[in-house]
């Protein structure tokens, strides 16, 4: 007889999240009877056209917008890849993009493929906490620069830049911002009303919405060049829409926005565990500036092991986390992210991501500030070396 798997302990909500049951079930319909083409005149259609204005409605409420400003997107890497690329092309005399050296690989990889294309990009640095210095980004700021594109929080270490401060900075200098909020909304309250960026990028699966779905923030004073080109969504996005995802993401948004007015309990679980396992273990230390994080998350340096070792362990205990970002993960190069702040290698390689949500119950987080400790211990044991591997600080 097949026994059933045993329940994993899921403390890697920044890669992605479990779908909430309500989302689900929001979902149900759009996928069974109500089958219509969003574009379609007679009554079939026009509900799924309806839904999806109920759900422009809801993913607006969640970050201060007005519906019209939203448009309905593939995932997060296509809100930032649509937001880029029509900023690049506004003007041919501004060919110069500013971003960071910490970004999620979706604006890496664009801003790579744009400097092949002529573009001039420049990479600003971090320092040991992951923090931008706000005067060289002032400094970088051009009479060519096409836009600013960075990070609200970062998915490895959960570090927030002062995304309100680089608004006024580059609002002053008429330069439009676009700001990966991937995994700030739903986490952090977002009003983009007073924020004053033009784009902002948004993804269902982070949210407890399924993978395949997100949302770009166009602020309607913004022109905005579509990238994928055809007549739906207002023509600034081609291709009938994922009406049952879409709905999912308006519902995923509505809950975000309601748990966000509650006190924080992920917050509170993502504090117990690290100070449980600095205080049941030497050599840990958080990586990313502790005062400006995401509630959930909670990046450590291990002295003396290999995160990836640690993760097969962890997996043998039914435990998930994440070495480095999960999507780059299989990959053994250390994460760019903590080599930017300026680790070496070795902390780079015996860090690990955990990242809590609202389906993590306080028993789950118990267990895991018992095993989690146990690993890493047997690990230093196994070390061949014999001795932890000594961290920069
Ligand atoms: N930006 C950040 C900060 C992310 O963490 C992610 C996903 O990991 C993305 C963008 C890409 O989102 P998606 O997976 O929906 O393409």
């Amino acid at each position: 007889m097949k026994t059933a798997p045993q329940p994993v302990i899921y403390l890697d909500n920044n890669a992605t999240t479990q779908v909430d049951p309500a989302v689900f079930e929001a979902m149900l319909p759009w996928l069974r009877e109500e089958y219509g083409n969003p574009s379609s005149v007679y009554s079939l259609g026009r509900r799924a056209a309806s839904a999806i204005e109920t759900a422009r409605e809801q993913v607006a409420g969640l970050i201060g917008s007005r519906p019209e400003e939203i448009l309905f997107t593939s995932c997060g890497s296509e809100s930032i890849n649509a937001a880029i690329l029509s900023a690049a092309s506004l003007d041919p005399d501004k060919t110069h993009i500013v971003t960071t050296a910490v970004e999620h690989s979706a604006t890496v990889k664009l801003c790579e493929h744009l400097a092949r294309r002529g573009y001039e990009i420049t990479w600003l640095p971090v320092d040991s906490r992951g923090q931008l210095d706000l005067e060289k980004l002032e400094r970088a700021l051009r009479p060519d620069t096409a836009l600013v594109s960075l990070l609200w929080a970062n998915n490895e270490t959960g570090v927030l830049f002062p995304i309100e401060e680089i608004a006024r900075l580059t609002n002053a200098k008429k330069v439009p911002l676009h700001v990966d909020a991937v995994q700030a909304a739903g986490k952090l309250p977002l009003d983009t009303a007073s924020l004053g960026a033009q784009f902002l990028s948004l993804s269902g699966h982070k949210i407890h919405c399924p993978k395949g779905v997100g949302a770009l923030y166009v602020n309607k004073r913004m022109r905005f060049t579509p990238w994928l080109r055809g007549s739906q969504e207002n023509s600034r996005r081609g291709g009938t829409q994922n009406v049952a995802s879409v709905v999912g993401l308006g519902q995923a948004a509505e809950l975000a926005a309601r748990h966000l007015t509650e006190d924080d309990p992920v917050r509170a679980l993502r504090d117990r565990f690290e100070n449980s396992l600095r205080d049941s273990l030497t050599g840990v230390e958080i990586n990313g500036d502790p005062e400006h994080r995401l509630p959930n998350t909670s990046n450590l340096a291990f002295a003396g092991i290999e995160s990836e070792a640690a993760l097969m362990l962890l997996d043998e205990e039914h435990i998930c986390c994440s070495a480095g970002s999960a999507c780059s993960s299989g990959s053994v190069h250390p994460s760019h992210v903590l080599k930017a702040m300026g680790f070496s290698n070795d902390r780079a390689r015996g860090s690990l991501r955990f990242s809590f949500g609202r389906f993590n119950t306080s028993e789950q987080i118990d267990t895991a500030c018992e095993v989690v400790p146990r690993v890493i211990e047997k690990l230093r044991r196994l070390s061949p070396s014999g001795s932890p591997v000594v961290m920069a600080s």
